[in-house]
C-alpha cells in the first residue's frame, strides 16, 4: 500500500527537529534534500558489512561490494532511462552534478586537443564554433562551458529569457546554428523552478548535428525524467538532491558517444594497459571516466534512494510537490512581494524565489528562519538569472516529498509578516 505522507514523513529523522524552538519546516531541498533512514543506514550498513575496493581485489568482499556498486548504478540507471547491463552502462559515477559537467567540459577540451583519436573528434571545437547555454544555468554549467570556449577559442551564446525567467526555447533556431558544436542547458532552473521546453531545443540541436547536454540536477528528484525519452545525449545531476548521500552524482551519456569519449580524469581503475614509453590504453566507458578509489557506500546508498523514490512513484512527487507549489505561490499575493519566476503552477516545481519589497533578503531569511523555516537567501550560484530579473540576490523556498500544505501555509503566513516587522 502507497504510504501517507505523514508514513512518509516519520522516515526523515530530521523532521524530528526543532529550530529555534519550533519544529524544523524544511524548504531547501533545491539545495539538499534531506535522507530517509533507510538511506542513512545503507551507508553504515556498506561499512558494517561489505566495505572493500570495488572492480580489484580477488577477494570475496570485493566481488560483494562491485555487485553492490554495480547494482546501485543499475537502481539508479531504472530511475532515469539509463541503459545498465553490463557493456551497456550509460551512467558513470561522479562526485556530483559540478564534477559531472566539468568531467564532460574537460573531455570535450581534450577532443579539441586531437585527444581519443579519430572517434572523439566529434567533440572537437575550435574558433567560429559556437557553444550554446542559458541565462538560467547554474554556474556549474555556465562555467565549465564558459571556460572550454576559452580553451578552444569557440564563442559562448545563450538563450534568454522571458518576464517569467524562462528559457526562450522558441528562438532554438536563431540560437542554434550549423556552428553550434554543444549546447547545454538545465531541465529545471533551480532559481525560478521553471521546466524548460526542452523538445525545440533537442530538437534544433540535433538536427545540426550538436551535442545536447542537460543539467537533471533540479528535475530528477521531481519529476519522471527518462533521459532516452528526452533524446539528450549527455546529462548530470546529484545523488544529495534525489534524498540520497553527499559526495556523488551520475553523468549520462548515450553509451555510443560514452566510447567515443576520451577521459578526463586519470588515474587507477581506468586503464588497460599502461606503459612508460607509450600511451595508455584506456577501458571502456563507464570505468574509463571513473579514475581512482570510488565512494562506494555513497554510491550504494544513492542506489537506496533512487529505489525509494521509485518505490513511492515519481507520478506521486509531481503531484505532491504541484499542491505544495500552489500554497507557495499564495506569497505572490502579499503586498509588497515579487516572485522571480512563473507566478502560477503551470510548467514547474515547488522551487520559488521571491524579493520583497525595502527588506535585504537576508533579513527576510533570518525572519523566515526564526519561525523554524529553513529557506535559501542568496544568487543560489546562478548570478546572471538575478540580473534578468534586476536583483542581486533573493529568498528561495523548495519543496520536497515531506512537506505539508501546513508548512507552506505556515511559510506564507511568515512571508507576510515580513514587511510589517521591518516597517517596509
Ligand atoms: N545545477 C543545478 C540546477 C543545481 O541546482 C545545482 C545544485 N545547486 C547544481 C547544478 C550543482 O550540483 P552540485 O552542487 O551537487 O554539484
Amino acid at each position: 500500500m502507497a504510504p501517507t505522507l505523514q508514513q512518509i514523513r516519520e522516515q526523515f529523522p530530521i523532521l524530528g527537529t526543532t529550530v529555534h524552538g519550533k519544529p524544523l519546516v524544511y524548504l531547501d531541498s533545491a539545495a539538499t534534500a534531506q535522507k530517509p533512514q533507510s538511506v542513512i543506514d545503507a551507508e553504515s550498513q556498506f561499512y558494517a558489512t561489505i566495505n572493500a575496493g570495488v572492480h580489484r581485489g580477488a577477494h570475496e568482499l570485493a566481488a560483494r561490494s562491485t555487485m553492490a556498486f554495480e547494482d546501485a548504478r543499475a537502481k539508479v540507471a531504472r530511475l532515469v532511462g539509463a541503459n545498465a547491463q553490463e557493456g551497456e552502462e550509460e551512467l558513470v559515477v561522479t562526485s556530483g552534478a559540478t564534477a559531472g559537467l566539468n568531467l564532460l567540459a574537460t573531455a570535450f577540451g581534450n577532443a579539441s586537443l586531437g585527444r581519443g583519436g579519430q572517434a572523439a573528434q566529434r567533440f572537437a571545437l575550435q574558433p567560429g564554433d559556437e557553444i550554446v547555454v542559458s541565462k538560467a544555468e547554474h554556474h556549474s554549467v555556465l562555467l565549465p562551458f564558459q571556460e572550454l570556449a576559452a580553451r578552444t577559442g569557440a564563442t559562448l551564446l545563450w538563450f534568454d529569457l522571458d518576464e517569467d525567467g524562462r528559457i526562450r526555447s522558441d528562438m532554438a533556431d536563431e540560437v542554434i546554428s550549423e556552428r553550434t558544436k554543444i549546447v547545454a542547458v538545465t531541465h529545471v532552473a533551480n532559481v525560478t523552478g521553471a521546466i524548460t521546453d526542452l523538445a525545440p531545443i533537442v530538437r534544433r540541436a540535433h538536427e545540426v548535428g550538436a551535442i545536447m547536454v542537460l543539467d537533471a540536477c533540479q528535475s530528477v528528484p521531481h519529476l519522471a525524467v527518462d533521459f532516452h525519452a528526452l533524446d539528450v545525449d549527455f546529462a548530470a545531476f546529484s545523488a544529495h538532491k534525489m534524498y540520497g548521500p553527499t559526495g556523488v552524482g551520475f553523468l549520462y551519456g548515450k553509451r555510443e558517444l560514452l566510447e567515443a569519449l576520451p577521459p578526463a580524469n586519470f588515474g587507477g581503475s581506468m586503464v588497460e594497459l599502461a606503459w612508460m614509453d607509450q600511451p595508455a590504453q584506456y577501458m571502456m566507458p563507464p570505468a574509463r571516466f571513473e579514475a581512482g578509489t570510488q565512494p562506494v557506500a555513497q554510491v550504494v546508498a544513492a542506489g537506496v534512494a533512487a529505489e525509494w523514490m521509485q518505490g513511492i512513484g515519481m507520478d506521486r512527487f509531481e503531484q505532491h510537490e504541484r499542491a505544495i507549489a500552489k500554497e507557495l505561490l499564495k506569497i505572490g499575493d502579499i503586498d509588497g512581494v515579487r516572485i522571480l519566476g512563473p507566478a502560477n503552477d503551470r510548467d514547474r516545481i515547488g522551487t520559488v524565489a521571491f524579493e520583497i519589497e525595502g527588506v535585504h533578503p537576508h533579513d527576510v531569511g533570518q525572519f523566515i528562519d526564526a519561525q523554524g523555516i529553513a529557506i535559501r537567501v542568496g544568487h543560489h550560484c546562478a548570478q546572471p538569472v538575478h540580473r534578468h530579473f534586476g536583483v542581486y540576490a533573493s529568498n528561495r523556498a523548495s519543496s520536497g516529498i515531506y512537506n505539508t500544505v501546513d508548512e507552506a501555509r505556515a511559510f506564507v503566513q511568515a512571508v507576510a509578516q515580513v514587511r510589517p516587522f521591518f516597517h517596509a
